[in-house]
C-alpha cells in the first residue's frame, strides 16, 4: 500500500534489518527498540491489524508464531523468555498500521 512504511520495507524502498524473510512474510528489528532484543514479524499482505484479519488468513497468523519462534531461537531469548504481541488500534499505541507482531526480550519483561 502506498505511504505504508512497512510495505516499504518489504519493498526494499526504505532500508531495514531484515533478520528473516519468505514469500509471505519479514521480520526486522524495530528502530526504536524498548527492549535488547525487539523484533517485528509482518506479513508481505498489508492488513491494517487483527480487526482486518479472516478465516482465509489462518495459515498467514500461524506463519508468523511459528516464525516468532524460530527468530527467539536465533535471538537467544527462547529459553531466557520473551513476549509476542499485537497492538490494535490507538489505545494500544498501534503507531503503523500493517499488522506487526511484536517479539521483545532479552531482559526481564514487566508483568503487563
Ligand atoms: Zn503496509
Amino acid at each position: 500500500m502506498k505511504n505504508c512504511i512497512f510495505c516499504k520495507i518489504i519493498n526494499k524502498e526504505i532500508p531495514a534489518n531484515i533478520v528473516y524473510e519468505d514469500a509471505q512474510a519479514i521480520a526486522f528489528k524495530d528502530v526504536n527498540p524498548v527492549t535488547p532484543v525487539h523484533v517485528l514479524i509482518i506479513p508481505k499482505k498489508h492488513v491494517p491489524s487483527v480487526n482486518y484479519l479472516g478465516f482465509k488468513d489462518k495459515e498467514l497468523i500461524g506463519d508468523l508464531f511459528l516464525i516468532a519462534q524460530k527468530i527467539a531461537k536465533e535471538q537467544k531469548v527462547a529459553e531466557s523468555g520473551y513476549r509476542l504481541s499485537f497492538n490494535v488500534g490507538k489505545d494500544a499505541g498501534q503507531t503503523i498500521h500493517h499488522l506487526h507482531l511484536h517479539l521483545m526480550g532479552g531482559e526481564k519483561l514487566p508483568f503487563a
